[in-house]
């Protein structure tokens, strides 16, 4: 647990949460500013920073959390589909620094941004960026 975190003190029962579901690893709760409606966290009940700090057995647990969570949210909120979102970073819109994930129900229309403009790149360019992973993640 981290003394100043938000989703610590939720978690530790000092401050209110609109709680749908828990079990050892995780909670999922209602977003207090949802983006759409329905939107959840999964939140871990250890403090993790981020994607790196958790560890295997959180990992492990993860996605069959997920899985129930997103089954629920989409048959109640009747979305067409769902964005699960995970930011890692003030740069990438990390605002709350314990890991969660969003769950964010979509449909056609609904006028929410969560894209990027695709850009297309050169052969040698997408080689140069395979080489430098492939070494990197060969050690
Ligand atoms: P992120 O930008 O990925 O760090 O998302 C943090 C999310 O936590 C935002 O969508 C906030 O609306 C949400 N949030 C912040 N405080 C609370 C809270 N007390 N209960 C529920 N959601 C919260
Ligand atoms: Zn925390």
């Amino acid at each position: 647990m981290s003394k100043n975190c938000i989703f610590c003190k939720i978690i530790n029962g000092e401050l209110p949460a609109y709680k749908i579901w828990e079990n050892e690893y995780f909670i999922a709760m209602l977003d207090i500013n949802p983006a759409a409606y329905g939107h959840v966290l999964i939140v871990p009940k250890a403090h993790f920073v981020n994607l790196h700090d958790i560890t295997d057995e959180y990992a492990r647990e993860f996605l069959p959390f997920a899985q129930k969570i997103t089954r629920a949210v989409m048959d109640v909120s009747g979305a067409e589909g769902f964005n699960l979102v995970q930011n890692n970073g003030a740069s990438a819109g990390q605002t709350v620094m314990h890991f969660h994930a969003h769950v964010v129900p979509r449909r056609i229309g609904d006028g929410l941004s969560l894209s990027w403009i695709p850009k297309s790149q050169s052969k040698e360019f997408m080689a140069e960026m395979t080489e430098k992973l492939v070494k990197k993640l060969n050690g």
